[in-house]
């Protein structure tokens, strides 16, 4: 913009400015948009005006015509500034909080989550996220301005979705930031059943039995515990032979009936099955299904499963470290052979226990 064009005629040239004009209003309406009390960046201002609008508005003094044909200008140049933009973009202040996740969210596999705090001058008393449609909670570990919370992504989502942290503050106040995160999907092997299962089920007499556990395991794995109990990383409670993947789909004439909900692992009868992470022994005990079986709950709603065990080595309610001798494998259950199935559950959700293994923990 040349300002001392000396061949410019008196009462057109603000014409020729319309450019900046359009420029310094998209550049104030959205600072302007959410400049108000319901700004959610606690300890960040939103930043002034740029220098430069100010600049050109002065500019426009100079040579404008009278103060009302401006703001009709003004009202009409907004609208096309908006046309031309489309919907008003969102005000993105600084996020007092750091995100990161390890590893990258995959369909039927837990994550973890680090938060950051930033130095803002507020500290959280709480953080609680969602991501794909299940919660992720949070507990304080590690240096004290770190949170460490575990996410999982259940069967059938595989786009991208959004991470949702709110944080609450001593005042009570909360902030929400969001961050969107793309999930990889995962191909789950099928093996077609040559016998109807229907056929195949469980005497009438043990129904009542069966429903009975899966309430209580069901309601088991919803309790969570609102402290993180690993202090290493996971590590396989037996050697990693997986002879059925987690997810394997079971079908009978092409139709979805049911669904591996763990992980195989190699095991003849008696051989050693030991704690993946420290936890509390949730659950010891004899299951229809799961025959002789073990739950360890690791803290923020994340249990692991050990079935079929030929013996029990621990107690419900002990407290284990990591790689504790939980018991014997077997063929306890409604199995075919000896194995150990290692189960993961995460926010009530099934998923593939092999991705513990790969999950960042606190440093
Ligand atoms: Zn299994």
């Amino acid at each position: 913009m040349k300002r001392n064009d000396t061949n410019c005629r008196p009462g057109t040239a603000w014409l020729r400015l319309m450019p900046a004009v359009l420029v310094w209003l998209s550049a104030c309406a959205p600072v302007a948009a959410t400049a108000g009390p319901e700004t959610p960046a606690p300890g960040e201002a939103a930043p002034p005006p740029a220098g430069a609008p100010e600049t050109e508005a002065a500019a426009i003094g100079e040579e404008a015509p009278a103060a009302d044909s401006i703001a009709e200008l003004e009202a009409r140049l907004v609208e096309m500034a908006r046309a031309v933009r489309g919907p008003e973009p969102e005000f993105a202040p600084i996020k007092p909080f750091g995100v990161s996740w390890s590893p990258e969210p995959r369909e039927g596999h837990a994550f973890s989550v680090q938060v950051y705090e930033r130095p803002t001058g507020r500290k959280p008393v709480a953080i609680d996220g969602e991501f794909a449609g299940k919660r992720v909670r949070f507990a304080r570990h590690g240096p004290r301005d770190r949170w460490f919370g575990v996410g999982v992504v259940p069967i059938g989502r595989s786009d991208p979705e959004v991470l949702t942290l709110r944080m609450t503050f001593e005042d009570g106040a909360v902030h929400e930031q969001t961050t969107r995160i793309a999930v990889e999907g995962t191909e789950f092997p099928s093996s077609e059943l040559r016998v109807d299962p229907r056929y195949s089920s469980p005497p009438p007499e043990v129904l009542e039995r069966i429903r009975r556990e899966r309430v209580m395991v069901r309601e088991m794995l919803s309790k969570v515990t609102r402290e993180w109990r690993p202090d290493r990383p996971f590590s396989a409670p037996r050697p990693m032979d997986v002879t059925s993947p987690f997810g394997q789909a079971r079908t009978f004439n092409g139709e979805l009936r049911s669904r591996h909900t763990g992980l195989d692992l190699r095991g003849l009868t008696g051989a050693p099955v030991h704690a993946a992470a420290a936890g509390r022994i949730a659950f010891a005990g004899e299951l229809y299904f799961a025959g002789n079986a073990v739950y360890i709950d690791h803290g923020l709603g994340v249990y692991t499963g050990y079935f079929h065990l030929s013996r029990i080595r621990v107690r419900q309610g002990e407290n284990v470290e990591a790689g504790r001798l939980l018991g014997d494998a077997g063929a306890t259950g409604r199995v075919t052979g000896a194995h150990l199935h290692w189960y993961l559950s995460v926010d009530g959700e099934a998923a593939d226990a092999s991705s513990l293994l790969g999950m960042r923990l606190p440093d």
